[in-house]
């Protein structure tokens, strides 16, 4: 075949989306995946941080543990050393099995049920000694609680397992606080009534006493002689009047159930005397709080008086004004973390409904309200008009949009990860202010070969979900503040992995492989037009992997035609073309990407410029050296005078002094070459980008590479380009 028809035939696929002729094949009912998942066919039959186990009555990252973790310890705990331990480790991993495989078919239930049916099963099928092991290393679980399969039901039911344990701490201190506020005023109290005259009354004297010596009194007479210079009242009315109000607030208070009745607190206030604190939308919470706010300002109020009663601290005059004043108004954010947090989780199909439109007023008003903000879907598509796509890109705004208020927590991450992030989802679920928590949680579809942990992991290093967090309160500046959680290769476009295969000549192949944006599309099969599948007799050298192609400057990339590896049902390797409508969603993805990076520090433009400017003017200050020259030899001499003059418009290295870092050959090995004593020159002006350039000598340790001025005047970004070349050239 005409090799350019073949490459032709390509082209117009990437550009179009159409399949010209017979040649390049649809996606559709081919059951592709990206070739770096072809591992993960059996998802059951891998150990992986799914199940979870929502472990009752632990605080914090501690309230949560993986199903392999749990039998881990089981193992540890019961397994001796030596065949039998063998063997009694592979049953327990057998078991381990059983109960993913049930939880995956939606078995439900405590980790102690789930484990007991898992052995019965076993031991039906090899014997009820194996059961009856299997059921007394169950007794060796060192947790229990709800097992949790990856669903998207799953991240609501995580964070609200969280902000219990949460709430359940902050209860527990406000009762121990209370309790002793309660107990000294009304120690006040008993006092003064103890030293009146209606304290003295023999009824009182007797009540006092109690016990069965009561009878070896005569209260009459003890009542003459105690009672007789007694006040009517130790206390004046004011103080009396404000303790029995205080005290009056604070055990009739609706905040926190008390602490027999908490299992009912959080549940959505069952109780009518408590309020419940967990709501599915936005308008709802934000009514509740300012419906509440009189009572919050009453307690809040009545907290302070009786701390000061307790030690003797009211001043009537100082005082009374200023609580005489104090109302809803004067709530501070120290008052209100007193109390308990609200916790919003809106469901998926909900997020952009009317009665959650005031999301971002309500965090940017610092109300104690924790929200869970979940996305089924990362394809927006249609927002642009046909085949475009915005992907993840109303997420990404949502968090975005909540970093730039101040004062809210900010945590993203893909479903599949919330293990991994556990204390991040604790540490803002503590808080003191508002938290958002935005999950990709996926979406159980009809047809769908993915499960929702497979789609939402191979989210997380395609960077169509990356995972961060932001803690508003963290610390004084961005370093302190944001973190890129466990993204891979975080300092990398995407990551690289190993791809290994057997090529035409059945040999064994190892090759680097980018897991990039458009890998992740072609997970899910909703995406197959974008797709076009190339037999092995069309491949040619204007072929680039996905990665490759992006790298390359906008008018390179023209000429190329980007793929992806992937793999059949029956693991056959393949490249799949991708068009163009895809490959934009690709660039508008590591543009997000490249964001987070330069908040993380991770390619920071203004320290790398700043650092390129030192080099020079480092490279221009540094003295002489110290040791007189030694004369040139005459060959040196000649080459020195032969040495061309250099203009300022010319690309070129000034290799005699290049200590050889490597740095210029990563950033593109075709344009940058070593010499025969591994010094640096440019090989290739045209095999790369003017920015390539810059970014080199931008990176460059002793500043030794000189860009000169772009070759070609349409390359996108010239005039930065241009400015941060300046000092180089
Ligand atoms: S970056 Fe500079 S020092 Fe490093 S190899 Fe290239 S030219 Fe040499």
């Amino acid at each position: 075949m005409d090799p350019h028809a073949k490459h032709t035939d390509l082209l117009v696929f990437h550009l179009t989306g159409k399949r010209r002729g017979g040649a390049l094949q649809p996606i559709d009912g081919r059951d592709l995946r990206p070739a770096l998942l072809a591992p993960l066919r059996d998802l059951d039959a891998l150990r992986h941080d799914f199940p979870l186990v929502l472990v009752d009555r632990r605080r914090g990252a501690d309230c949560v543990h993986t199903l392999s973790g749990l039998v881990d310890g089981v193992l540890r705990d019961v397994a001796p050393r030596g065949i039998d331990g063998e063997r009694l480790r592979r049953h327990g991993l057998q078991l381990e099995r059983e109960i993913r495989a049930a939880v995956a078919a939606g078995a439900e239930g405590s980790l102690t049920d789930l484990w007991d049916a898992a052995a019965a099963r076993l031991g039906e099928r090899e014997g009820e000694t194996l059961e009856q092991v299997l059921r007394h290393a169950g007794g060796a679980l060192r947790a229990d609680g709800a097992v949790l399969g990856c669903t998207p039901a799953t991240p609501a039911r995580l964070v609200r397992h969280t902000w219990q344990t949460v709430q359940r701490e902050k209860a527990r201190q406000f009762h121990a606080d209370v309790g002793m506020l309660v107990q000294q005023l009304s120690d006040i109290l008993r006092a003064a009534f103890s030293h009146s005259q209606a304290g003295r009354r023999p009824q009182s004297l007797q009540a006092a006493l109690g016990g069965p010596h009561q009878d070896l009194f005569d209260f009459d007479a003890l009542s003459r002689v105690v009672g007789k210079s007694s006040p009517d009242d130790e206390l004046p009315a004011s103080r009396r009047e404000r303790l029995v109000r205080t005290l009056g607030v604070l055990e009739s208070q609706r905040f926190f159930a008390p602490p027999e009745q908490q299992a009912t607190l959080w549940t959505g206030g069952t109780r009518s005397e408590t309020f419940g604190f967990e709501f599915d939308n936005c308008a709802a919470a934000a009514l509740a709080f300012r419906e509440r706010l009189p009572e919050a300002a009453e307690l809040v109020r009545a907290l302070a008086v009786a701390e000061l009663e307790s030690r003797g601290g009211y001043i009537e005059a100082e005082h009374d004004l200023f609580f005489e004043a104090f109302d809803e108004n004067s709530l501070g954010a120290d008052d209100l973390a007193r109390l308990p947090d609200y916790l919003v989780c809106i469901p998926p199909e909900r997020s952009d409904a009317p009665e959650n439109a005031s999301l971002i007023e309500m965090l940017s008003s610092g109300l104690p309200v924790k929200v869970l903000v979940q996305t089924a879907d990362l394809r927006d598509e249609a927002a642009l008009g046909s085949g475009h796509f915005a992907f993840g890109v109303r997420s990404a705004r949502l968090a975005t949009t909540a970093m730039g208020l101040g004062g809210v927590f900010v945590l993203q991450s893909p479903a599949a990860n919330l293990y991994a992030v556990r204390a991040q989802i604790d540490c803002g679920l503590a808080s003191r202010g508002p938290a958002l928590f935005s999950v990709y949680a996926g979406a159980t579809r009809r047809g769908d070969p993915w499960p929702p942990y497979l789609s939402t992991a191979a989210a997380l290093p395609s960077r169509a979900f990356p995972a961060f967090s932001y803690d508003a309160l963290g610390g004084s500046n961005w370093a302190e503040r944001f973190s890129l959680l466990n993204c891979p290769q975080p300092e990398a476009d995407w990551p690289l992995e190993t791809l290994e295969f057997v090529d035409a000549a059945q040999q064994r192949v190892r090759a680097p492989c980018a897991f990039t944006f458009a890998d992740f599309a072609l997970c899910d099969p909703r995406n197959s037009a974008h797709f076009a599948l190339a037999p092995r007799e069309q491949w040619d050298d204007a072929m680039l992997p996905a990665a490759d192609w992006l790298a390359l400057s906008e008018q390179d990339a023209a000429r190329r035609v980007p793929y992806v590896w992937a793999v059949d049902a029956s693991d056959a390797l393949h490249r799949v073309v991708v068009d163009a409508g895809l490959m934009q969603s690709a660039r508008r993805c590591l543009l997000l990407w490249h964001r987070l990076q330069e908040h993380a520090g991770i390619h920071d433009s203004h320290a790398e410029r700043l650092l390129a400017r030192e080099k020079a003017a480092w490279a221009a200050a540094a003295p002489p050296a110290a040791a007189p020259e030694p004369a040139p030899q005459p060959a040196a001499a000649e080459a020195a005078a032969e040495a061309p003059a250099h203009s300022r418009d010319e690309a070129w290295i000034e290799t005699a002094r290049c200590p050889s870092c490597d740095e210029c050959q990563h950033i593109n090995p075709r344009m940058f070459a070593y010499d025969e004593r591994k010094q640096a020159y440019i090989k290739d002006i045209t095999a790369g980008t003017y920015r390539q350039l810059v970014e080199a000598a931008e990176s460059c340790q002793v500043a030794i590479i000189h860009p000169g001025k772009p070759r070609d005047p349409d390359e996108p970004g010239l005039e930065d380009l241009l400015a941060r070349a300046e000092s180089f050239r």
